[in-house]
């Protein structure tokens, strides 16, 4: 399986799930919340080839994090993959988003310093601003929207930005998630869990658990399970030669 955005490293027993993602998925990008995590998380992960794990600074913490950013921007010559960065406009992180957008800005000019990167962006109740930070300030890096939840005319702006969208079963659970992914070009499409914090029955959803997001994007598209997969496993294995020239799916 394959998985674009997921919190491996914040699942009770990340070292134990090793074994088992090395086994069960082809691909699986592990998203951090702070840089001083995305280097521990590195070493920790350092043995698993599929796995990639992507510098972030969660727009959700920031405020806590402040002492971080220096850091995070240092860090982004070094790291292929960015995420998760982005903005979060819900009440509780209203406060902090003149910070978090500066933040994101100042992250993809750094980006562009070194040719672009591949990132994966949180955009809940922000999509607006982030459509507009995109526009401003990245040229060259290759912009994931993970659990994309704004309008459909946003979409056809992200679209024409580059952006790829993740896809996660939480998303394909309620009208609007699918409304919205019936629109989304499939050859824009990825797949994500983002665990641990997406539950199904009360547990969470583990990075080899996508099967519901190529089976969900097969019936919204009208098209065969078959031919899902094999749109995304492309897509996916565009993007993996983006992170990796040397890996293949
Ligand atoms: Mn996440």
């Amino acid at each position: 399986m394959i998985d674009f955005h997921c919190h491996l490293d914040l699942y009770p027993n990340p070292l134990q799930l090793l074994p088992i993602v090395e086994q069960r998925c082809k691909l699986v990008v592990c998203v951090t919340t702070s840089p001083r995590a995305w280097k521990r998380t590195a070493e920790y992960f350092a043995s698993a080839p599929n796995v990639y794990v992507a510098l972030g600074i969660h727009p959700e913490i920031i405020h806590a994090k402040e002492g971080e950013i220096e850091l995070m921007l240092e860090y982004i010559e070094h790291a292929s993959c960015i995420g998760e960065i982005g903005i979060d406009g819900s009440p509780q992180n209203r406060d902090s988003m003149h910070l978090q957008a500066s933040v994101f800005e100042s992250i993809l000019f750094e980006c562009e310093k070194f040719g672009g990167r591949i990132l994966s962006i949180h955009s809940r109740r922000a999509s607006k601003d982030v459509l507009h930070i995109l526009e401003k300030a990245s040229v060259d890096s290759t912009p994931i929207l993970h659990w994309f939840s704004g309008t459909q005319s946003e979409i056809q702006q992200a679209l024409e930005l580059g952006c790829w969208f993740s896809i996660n079963p939480q998303m394909l659970a309620g009208t609007k998630g699918r409304s919205l992914v019936s629109i989304m070009p499939l050859d824009r499409m990825l797949p994500e869990t983002d665990g641990p914090f997406t539950t199904h029955k009360g547990k969470s959803y583990m990075p080899w658990e996508t099967n519901l997001v190529y089976k969900s994007i097969a019936e919204i598209k009208g098209i065969s399970l078959e031919d899902c997969i094999s749109h995304i496993e492309r897509n996916s294995s565009y993007i993996l030669k983006l992170i990796d020239p040397s890996a293949s799916l």
